[in-house]
């Protein structure tokens, strides 16, 4: 009786710690990593400012020193830098990606004979069929 309670207390202290692993795996499973990324250095942004205006509140309120008030905002102020050129480079990438897959679109339509006439984006400067509501590239 106590090794089967034993045993069953060491299954359920494995599950408790392996869980948070499982749920992070699941979580990326249903989105793809880079927008997992785009998420993360969107928190890691949200984090830093949030950050920066903790130690501002900490500053006025005399709970910390010029050094360290100057120390925390130059580390944050850096993080955040990093966090937004993380964010702008993922987007470029996805827009990249975007442009790639609606080349590739038009390409395959040319070819089957369904693409009309083009006309030139007045935002992009990509080509777009005359007749076409939107750009795909704009979106
Ligand atoms: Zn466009």
């Amino acid at each position: 009786m106590i090794v089967m309670s034993s045993a069953a207390l060491a299954i359920i202290s494995v599950l408790l710690i392996i869980w948070p692993i499982i749920k992070s795996k699941i979580y990326i499973v249903n989105k793809s990593v880079m927008l997992v990324e785009l998420d993360d250095a969107a928190n890691r942004e949200t984090q830093c400012y949030e950050e920066i205006r903790v130690a501002i509140s900490d500053y006025q309120l005399g709970n910390i020193t010029n050094v360290q008030y100057i120390d925390i905002i130059g580390k944050r102020r850096t993080a955040a830098a990093v966090a937004l050129m993380d964010r702008s480079k993922i987007i470029a990438d996805i827009s990249y990606m975007v442009n790639q897959i609606e080349d590739q679109v038009s390409s395959n339509r040319r070819i089957n004979g369904t693409l009309g006439d083009l006309k030139e984006c007045e935002n992009c400067n990509g080509l777009i069929e005359v007749s076409a509501p939107i750009c795909f590239r704009c979106l």
